[in-house]
C-alpha cells in the first residue's frame, strides 16, 4: 500500500514538524515500506518566493484597482519589484546556509532592498549605542546577515498577507477558520471559493504530490488551527484528482478541538480524523484498508455512517486496543524531506529566542505525556498530557545516535510536554558515557530538582538551553494553578541553568482567573528582577484562556469564573468564553507587559520603574526590591532528590 504522509501549512520553516517522520518511521518498521512523506508548507513558500512566484505576487497587486489604499509592504514591493525578484531566490539560498559568501554583500546593506521591517534596524541602531555592531560584533558577519535576510523574507511575508491573502502567516494559515469554531460554516465557505494566489500554489503542489507518488492512503496531520484550512484545501484536490485516495486526519488539532465532532461534511474531505497518538489508529486503518480488519474494529477513529440527510458522525473505538507504548514507537525517519531546503530565520536580537526559528533540529520526545500532570489551566484530562509514558535513557540514545547518522546533524529539540529529571540525568549519563557529540534543548518544568549539580551534568552532555513555565509569577496564583513551583525556586533553578551556561526562557501568563492588577504589576516587577539577576534570558506572556480539556473548563467554579454560553458545537471546541468577576482590564495590561519584555529581551530597560511600560497610571509594585536576589543567596534545598 502506497502511504503518503502530510503536515498542510503552516507551521515552521526551520526544521520539519516531526509527526510525519515518527510516522514514517513506524509503519516503515512494521513493514509499510511504501510509506513517504513531503513537506507542502515548505515547498509553498520556497515557491512563493522564487522569482517566478514573486512575478505572480506581482500580477495580483498589479491587477488591483485601489493602489492608493495598499499597505506599507505592498508599495514597497512594487517600487522594489525588480531588485526584489533579482535577490529573493539569494537571499533564500543564504538562509538555506547554501551561499555563506553572500553574508558580506547582505551586510553592506546595499543589497536587499529593505522594507517596513527595517525600521527594527533603525530603532535598535537609534537606541542601542554601537548600533548593530553592540549585537554582531565587528566578525558576527553570518549572524548578521541573517537577521537582515530574515527582515527581508518578513517583508515578502507581509507583502503576501497584506496584498495577496489576508489569511497567511509564516507560522499558521487560514488559523481563524478553525480554532475554536464551533460551526464547520465559515471553513466551509473559504472552500468553495476559488481561493487565492496561495491557494493556486497550494493546489500545484498537491497535484504534483498525487501524481509523484499515487497514494491510496493519505496521512496528513494538523498539529494547530493553523494548519487546517491547507490541510481540507489539499484533502479537497486530492479528492478531484484521485477519488479513489482514502485520506485520514489526525494531529494536535483533531485531538485538543475536535472532540465532540458531528458535522457529516467534514467528511466530504476526509474519510476519517483519528485522535490522540497516531500509530494504534493508523496500523488499525491499514488494517481495514486491506480487508484484514473491520471497520467497527477500528481504534479511536471518526467516520461518517450513510450519507445525505441521514449521514452521522461516530467514533470507532473497539475494545482490548490500546496504544502502542512509547518505547516501541520507533524512530523518527527524516527520509524524504529536503533538509538542506529549510529556512533558518534570526528575527530578533535574542540568542534565546533565536533558537526556535533559527537552526535545523531533529525532534524526539523522552517520554509521552506530563510527568506532573496538575496544572488547572492545562489539558490534563486529554491523553497527550494525561498518559504518562517514558522511554528508557538508553533507548533514547540509541535513537539520538541513529538519527545523527541519518540526518547528518546533531542538533535535537526534545519537544516534550515536561521533561523529567530524573530522565534527563539519566540520559546525560549515557550521552557521557558513549561519548557521544550532541547539542540539545527541551521544555522543563522548573522544579528543585534542578540544582546546580545537575544543571552542569545537563550543560556538559550538550544541553545549551530549556523553556518552562513560570507562568503568573506570583506565589497565590501559581498555588491556584498548582504548578508546584514557587517563584524563588524559579529564581534558584533558573540561575542553575544559567550559571551551567544553559539559556532561559520562562512561559509567562497574564489574565489567570481572579488576577488583580496590582497582582500583575507585581508580576512584571519580579520578571524584571529575573531578567536584571541573569535568570532567565527571553520570555513570553501568553493571555490565559480556559480550554475545554482544562480542570478550570471542567470546574470553573472552583476559580471564581463562569463559563459563559456556548453555541452549540458541531465542529470544533477548545477554548471557552468566560467572565471574570474580579474584572481586571487584562487587555490594556497585556500591552504594556508586551512591552516591557521585549525591552528586557535586549537588555533595555531593565533598571526602570515598571510602571513606565503602561500608558496609563497603574499602581506600584508592592514586591521588595532584591526579592530574587535574597532568594539567589539563600541556599537551595539539600534535598537534591530527582522527585518525577
Ligand atoms: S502545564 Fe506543563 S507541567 Fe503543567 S501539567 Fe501541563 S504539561 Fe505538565
Amino acid at each position: 500500500m502506497r502511504i503518503l504522509l502530510l503536515t498542510p501549512p503552516m507551521t515552521q520553516l526551520n526544521t520539519p514538524y516531526p509527526a510525519t517522520a515518527y510516522l514514517t518511521g513506524f509503519l516503515r518498521a512494521r513493514g509499510y515500506a511504501e510509506t513517504v512523506q513531503a513537506d507542502p508548507a515548505l515547498e509553498l513558500v520556497l515557491k512563493l518566493f522564487s522569482a517566478d512566484g514573486l512575478a505572480r505576487v506581482h500580477s495580483v497587486l498589479s491587477a488591483k484597482k485601489s493602489k492608493a489604499s495598499f499597505a506599507p509592504s505592498c508599495r514597497h514591493f512594487l517600487a522594489e519589484f525588480e531588485s526584489i525578484k533579482r535577490v529573493a531566490p539569494a537571499a533564500v539560498r543564504f538562509l538555506q546556509g547554501k551561499d555563506p559568501a553572500l553574508a558580506l554583500r547582505i551586510v553592506s546593506r546595499e543589497f536587499l532592498p529593505e522594507g517596513p521591517h527595517f525600521a527594527a534596524v533603525s530603532q535598535w541602531e537609534g537606541s542601542v549605542e554601537g548600533g548593530l555592531d553592540a549585537a554582531f560584533g565587528a566578525l558576527g558577519i553570518q549572524d548578521r546577515a541573517k537577521f537582515l535576510a530574515s527582515l527581508f523574507l518578513d517583508d515578502l511575508a507581509d507583502v503576501v498577507r497584506d496584498g495577496v491573502d489576508p489569511r497567511f502567516e509564516f507560522s499558521r494559515y487560514g488559523e481563524k477558520l478553525a480554532a475554536s469554531q464551533a460551526s464547520f460554516d465559515p471553513l466551509a465557505r473559504a472552500l468553495e471559493d476559488e481561493g487565492t494566489l496561495v491557494d493556486e500554489i497550494l493546489e500545484e503542489i498537491t497535484s504534483a504530490l498525487v501524481e509523484r507518488h499515487r497514494p491510496d492512503l493519505v496521512g496528513m496531520t494538523a498539529p494547530f488551527p493553523g494548519n487546517v484550512y491547507a490541510a481540507f484545501r489539499m484533502a479537497k484536490l486530492i479528492r478531484e484528482r484521485s477519488p479513489e485516495t482514502r485520506i485520514v486526519l489526525g494531529g494536535g488539532y483533531a485531538n485538543t478541538e475536535l472532540r465532540e465532532l458531528r458535522e457529516p461534511r467534514v467528511f466530504d474531505f476526509f474519510d476519517f480524523i483519528t485522535l490522540d497518538d497516531g500509530e494504534r489508529p493508523f496500523l488499525c486503518l491499514l488494517e481495514h484498508l486491506n480487508g484484514t480488519r473491520s471497520r467497527e474494529e477500528l481504534f479511536r477513529t471518526f467516520v461518517r455512517d450513510e450519507e445525505g440527510k441521514s449521514a452521522r458522525v461516530r467514533l470507532i473505538s473497539a475494545p482490548g486496543l490500546h496504544d502502542i507504548p512509547h518505547r516501541e514507537a520507533g524512530t523518527p525517519c527524516y527520509d524524504g524531506l529536503p533538509l538542506g531546503d529549510y529556512l533558518s530565520l534570526l528575527e530578533m536580537l535574542n540568542p534565546m529566542h533565536r533558537i526556535w526559528s533559527d537552526g535545523r533540529w531533529n525532534k524526539l520526545t523522552l517520554a509521552h505525556g506530563c510527568y506532573w500532570k496538575k496544572c488547572n489551566f492545562c489539558d490534563v484530562t486529554l491523553d497527550y498530557i494525561g498518559r504518562y509514558d517514558a522511554a528508557p535513557a538508553a533507548r533514547i540514545v540509541d535513537q539520538m545516535e541513529a538519527l545523527v547518522r541519518e540526518t547528518g546533524q546533531s542538533g535535537f529539540h526534545f519537544v516534550d510536554e515536561a521533561a523529567p529529571p530524573a530522565l534527563l540525568k539519566a540520559m546525560a549519563d549515557e550521552i557521557l558515557k558513549r561519548g557521544l557529540v550532541v547539542t540539545w534543548w527541551g521544555n522543563v518544568r522548573f522544579e528543585r530538582a534542578f540544582t546546580p549539580e545537575l544543571a552542569r551534568k545537563l550543560a556538559a552532555s550538550g544541553c545549551v538551553a530549556v523553556s518552562g513555565g513560570l507562568e503568573v509569577a506570583s506565589d497565590r496564583l501559581l498555588e491556584l494553578m498548582n504548578k508546584g513551583v514557587t517563584v524563588e525556586q524559579v529564581a534558584r533553578v533558573t540561575r542553575a541553568f544559567t550559571d551551567a551556561g544553559v539559556l532561559v526562557h520562562a512561559y509567562l501568563m497574564y489574565g489567570f482567573p481572579t488576577q488583580t492588577e496590582q497582582e500583575t504589576i507585581d508580576a512584571l516587577e519580579r520578571v524584571r528582577q529575573l531578567f536584571a539577576e541573569g535568570c532567565i534570558q527571553s520570555a513570553y506572556w501568553h493571555r490565559f484562556s480556559v480550554t475545554a480539556h482544562s480542570p478550570i473548563g471542567r470546574d470553573p467554579a472552583r476559580f471564581g469564573i463562569e463559563i459563559l454560553p456556548e453555541p452549540q458545537v458541531t465542529f470544533a471546541r477548545n477554548d471557552l468564553p468566560f467572565h471574570d468577576p474580579t474584572g481586571t482590564d487584562h487587555e490594556f495590561l497585556g500591552v504594556g507587559l508586551k512591552k516591557a519584555l521585549y525591552n528586557y529581551m535586549h537588555g533595555m530597560g531593565l533598571d526602570e520603574d515598571v510602571r513606565v511600560w503602561f500608558g496609563s497610571p497603574v499602581p506600584k509594585a508592592k514586591v521588595p526590591s532584591a526579592l530574587i536576589r535574597r532568594a539567589l543567596s539563600t541556599a537551595p534545598s539539600a534535598k537534591s532528590a530527582l522527585e518525577s
